[in-house]
């Protein structure tokens, strides 16, 4: 029904709707396209909206309405066009598909000993029934032929099964036929059409699948032509020709991909008659035509082409034609072997002839890129007989259920339906995709995915972050204390945040007698997190357990529990799950692994807000107090990170000194501090003798740097990036929850042998053979379940942009030039740290100059640059002989002794002292700067009057509390709190003596 419009409206009509209501609907969805464009102006934008809002609150309305539940089964659809988002407007959910890339397939690859034919029927006749077989596209239907007779002379029961050949896939079912054969092409019957999860056990692929076209382009189809732009890419060498490239590929792309195949077609018809194009469509895949064109007569770039290790030129009565291995018609065709059913996904087997070497690489190295977690291995190492075991095990199982022969309770045993609970919203679409495209369903705004994993039924929803704070009413500052009676010691009082649609403004609490309204600006637009608990509640009760899958820190663990606490009652069974990475391979490995909250943890943030509710409201009253200003505030840690500014500031400003630097040409740079220069020597100004009095050279081994850290990331993305702490922090927090790199929160530089793996992997990629000269893993840490921040999978920060052109890679959100900037830092560094060290010729000098002896020690060339090839951290300089020199460079410059503090030497510092944490580092900075105590001039920081008095005022008053000392040690109490090793109710009765004792 999903594909014709008018079924859409009567199954609609069926469920309760008026055609008014949903024509209506019709008109919010266009309504709302039209919204989209980036074109609008501004009151255009302003027009439409307040209509758009006029119709959804019609069509709220009359979504009440619905009598009855709608199930949508489809096996194929793909649910294209407007009218499917009349499913979305009037009954808040979306039509999923599940993926090709849940599989359970071992995929196997043989070089063959002899004939490929005899090889296909010497491992058919050893696997048996219920094969398929597929012959490489540019062989065609006649090679089919061919081999299927060839087969039968063999004694297998071999059929051709193409599309009209409707009997030869009967007798395929009621198993008169052992194996089909078939033509390994996308939109071919055997590669898409046949669902049998019970019959088909294993695929053959006679040759590997590819794509096969003249280097002239004489058929022009439009997924040629995307295909030949894309080998293409790989060899341009100009940023601008790749970028131009790049756009073309990324829009193909999106019109193949909700086209019509009749639409393609006729596009295809058009270019090989060269016809003139009409539409903007047609003139894309014309200009794209005429680029790979004129690219392939370039014979500078034929010549790169036959250098790429993972494509084939062939000739052919005089004409070239380039082979291309076809991953997705490998995925589909293998994926018949592999079909979900009630009890999960049957297992299955698929075994590639291999006719080509170079196409097998690219096979091997491109469906690593689609599937994360595909293994390849060579066919004559697997244990056939326990591999087809299961296979027969999984078929067995599927006709019992079909017959009707397994008991309800044990179906529910098998299927498990699992709610798992995330922050981020990102993080909760990026999951969800792994397991294919999700069906949505919404209220208010809120979303919960749901997919399929295989073994559950999941759905992924998120909070959006915290959704209960401390309220401001109660007890002290929020907590109960044992002042109040019904308390013994402490109890935090919590309600559900609040949110001003209007201002922006977040609270806790209405103000008594003025009703549910912001107490800033009065508005009644309020969003209330309580609806998202209570939508969560709900869910909570479908399902058969529900996941907490928050953040692995302790902010996380302790949002985790705020929403953990209010599901319980509601909930089978609850249980908290920890990943380091948002993939695939992450989640599942979370889901089946399960804990339970780590109290220690929830203890440890407890204290730590409450400590800075306390700290914060008191110390504000008293600055209200003295500057009459009530909008100050102060906080234990960014106290003393504030007085670290302004005395780094103070003495820029205060202390110079004057350094004369003597440069012998290129040579070499000298600075000397006047104060070590002899008297007599400061007055011969412009003129110096420069006596190298020894030289020798050494050789020596530089190692790598360890992998990030939040604080060594910051540190250098601040530097090289120019950007801010904050800026760094929310980008890595977009590569996390997009699943391109590990936790960006964590101070362990340690590296999992999976972490070793990647860049194994990669090296391999770059080098080859060669890898295993480069490649030296290292663990930089040992234990924990932290990592360093690094990569989630082998591939650089070119290949990530081109595979996201290609679509290959689809991000839930784009990526902008400073995310990939970032994500290239984190790759490099990461890398570097997997690498072998590098060899340097030094050389140390011996030099007067002035009267002054110096020792100099210099790098002077690289002998083996490995890691250096990726993350640079030397600077070659030039050899200079021993004697004398006269020089005329001299300058005489008034230095300062130090210079105000970067973002990055900033967060060195509180990693150094020991004040602020991975979560914190970039908060405490980006606090100094909404307070107005510090702002930024020439990427420094520098303390502003109001900051300088503030931190007078503080550290004049109240030294003990905000004392790096105190803070410094309170960090550790938290550290000790979290490891279980003190209470935190004494901590609380420690600070709160502290507080209140306060002048
Ligand atoms: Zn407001």
């Amino acid at each position: 029904i999903l594909k014709s419009s008018k079924n859409i409206d009567r199954v609609l009509m069926l469920l309760g709707f008026t055609e008014n209501d949903i024509q209506t609907a019709f008109e919010l969805i266009k309504l709302k396209r039209r919204l989209a464009q980036k074109t609008l102006s501004n009151q255009e934008r302003i027009k439409l909206l307040k209509e758009v809002n006029k119709l959804r609150k019609y069509v709220e309305y009359a979504s009440r309405k619905v009598k009855g539940v709608l199930i949508v089964s489809s096996a194929t659809g793909r649910p294209r066009g407007l009218r499917v988002r009349l499913f979305r407007e009037l009954l808040g959910f979306e039509v999923g598909t599940r993926s090709e890339h849940l599989r359970a397939i071992v995929d196997t690859y043989l070089k063959p000993d002899k004939s490929i034919e005899e090889e296909v029927a010497s491992i058919v006749k050893v696997l048996g029934k219920g094969g398929l077989i597929f012959v490489p596209i540019d062989k065609g239907i006649e090679y089919a032929e061919k081999l299927s007779s060839f087969l039968r002379s063999k004694g297998i029961k071999a059929k051709v099964f193409v599309s009209k050949e409707i009997k030869a896939l009967e007798e395929f079912i009621r198993g008169e036929v052992d194996v089909l054969v078939g033509v390994a092409t996308y939109y071919g019957v055997m590669v898409r059409g046949l669902d049998l999860p019970e019959i088909v056990r294993y695929a053959i692929f006679a040759g590997i699948p590819r794509f096969k076209f003249s280097t002239k382009l004489d058929e022009p189809h439009p997924l040629n032509i995307m295909r030949a732009l894309v080998i293409l890419r790989e060899v341009l060498e100009k940023e601008e020709d790749k970028e131009k490239v790049d756009r073309l590929i990324a829009r193909m792309k999106r019109f193949i991909a909700i086209a019509p195949a009749a639409v393609v077609s006729e596009i295809a018809k058009k270019l090989k008659e060269n016809i003139p194009p009409e539409t903007a469509a047609e003139k894309m895949f014309y200009e794209a035509l005429a680029i790979a064109r004129s690219l392939l007569e370039d014979p500078e770039i034929k010549r790169k082409l036959k250098d790429l290790k993972e494509i084939t030129i062939v000739e052919e009565n005089g004409k070239m034609f380039i082979l291309i291995p076809d991953i997705m018609t490998y995925i589909q065709a293998s994926g018949r072997t592999s079909r979900m059913f009630v009890g999960g996904i049957t297992k299955g087997l698929s075994v590639v002839i291999v006719d080509d070497e170079r196409l097998l690489y690219g096979l091997l190295r491109r469906t690593k890129w689609f599937i994360e977690d595909i293994e390849w291995f060579d066919f004559k190492t697997i244990d056939l007989e326990k591999l087809l075991r299961e296979i027969d095990e999984d078929r067995e199982l599927v006709k019992a259920v079909r017959a009707g022969k397994v008991k309800v309770e044990k179906v529910k045993e098998w299927f498990k339906t699992v709610l798992l609970v995330v922050e981020s919203p990102n993080k909760a679409r990026t999951i969800a995709n792994f397991f294919g495209k999700p069906t949505i369903r919404r209220r208010n705004g809120l979303k919960v995915y749901e997919v399929t994993t295989g073994k559950y039924l999941l759905m992924v929803t998120a909070t959006g972050g915290h959704v209960f704070d401390l309220v401001v009413s109660q007890g002290f500052h929020g907590i109960l204390t044992p002042k109040d009676s019904y308390v013994d010691r402490y109890l935090p009082v919590y309600d559900t945040l609040k949110r001003c649609l209007d201002c922006g403004y977040q609270f806790t609490e209405y103000v008594e007698d003025k009703g549910k309204v912001c107490p800033k600006c009065g508005s009644k637009n309020i969003r209330d997190s309580l609806e998202i608990i209570n939508f969560i509640k709900e869910l909570a009760e479908e399902v058969d357990l529900v996941l907490i899958g928050t953040d692995p820190d302790t902010e996380g663990e302790k949002i985790g529990w705020d929403i953990a606490v209010h599901l319980r009652p509601h909930a089978k069974k609850l249980l908290r799950v920890e990943f380091h990475e948002v993939t695939k391979r992450a989640i599942v490995d979370a889901l089946d692994n399960p804990r339970d909250f780590n109290i220690n943890l929830i203890e440890a943030q407890i204290v730590r807000r409450i400590e800075d509710r306390w700290i914060g409201f008191e110390l504000s009253r008293r600055l209200w107090d003295v500057f009459g200003m009530r909008w100050l505030s102060a906080g234990r840690v960014q106290t003393p990170v504030l007085g670290w500014i302004i005395e780094k500031y103070e003495k820029w400003a205060k202390e110079r000194r004057k350094v004369y630097v003597v440069k012998v040409k290129d040579l070499l740079t000298i600075e000397l501090p006047e104060e070590e220069i002899p008297e007599e020597f400061r007055k011969a100004l412009r003129e110096a003798e420069v006596e190298v009095l020894e030289e020798e050279k050494l050789e020596e081994a530089i190692s790598p740097l360890p992998p990030f850290t939040t604080d060594t990331l910051l540190t250098e993305a601040t530097r090289t990036l120019k950007l801010s702490a904050g800026k760094v922090m929310s980008l890595a927090q977009d590569l996390f929850e997009l699943g391109f790199i590990t936790y960006h929160r964590t101070d362990s530089p340690r590296v999992s042998t999976y972490g070793q793996m990647i860049a194994k992997t990669y090296l391999a990629d770059v080098y080859g053979e060669k890898a295993k000269e480069y490649f030296k893993p290292r663990t930089w840490a040992v234990g924990g379940a932290h990592e360093c921040i690094r990569p989630t999978r082998p591939i650089d920060a070119d290949r990530l942009v081109k595979l996201i052109n290609e679509g290959i890679i689809t991000p839930i959100k784009p990526l902008t030039k400073e995310h990939i900037a970032l994500y290239d830092l984190i790759f490099r560094r990461f890398i570097a740290s997997q690498m072998k060290e590098a060899r340097v010729e030094k050389q140390r000098l011996k030099v007067k100059v002035m009267g002054v002896e110096k020792e100099i020690q210099r790098i002077v060339n690289i002998k083996e640059k490995s890691f250096l090839e990726f993350y640079n951290i030397v600077s070659v300089e030039p050899v200079i002989e021993k004697g004398k020199y006269i020089t005329h460079e001299v300058r005489i410059l008034e230095k300062p002794t130090t210079y105000p503090f970067t973002h990055g030497d900033l967060v060195r510092q509180m990693k150094e002292r020991g004040i602020g944490r991975p979560s914190t580092y970039a908060k405490i900075i980006d606090t100094l700067f909404q307070r107005k105590y510090i702002i930024e001039r020439k990427k420094r920081l520098i303390p502003t009057e109001l900051g300088i008095k503030v931190y007078t005022y503080l550290s004049q008053n109240y030294s003990r509390l905000v004392s790096e000392e105190r803070t410094a040690m309170l960090e550790k109490i938290m550290d000790d709190i979290e490891r279980g090793e003190k209470n935190y109710l004494d901590v609380l009765d420690e600070l709160y003596d502290e507080i209140v004792s306060l002048p």
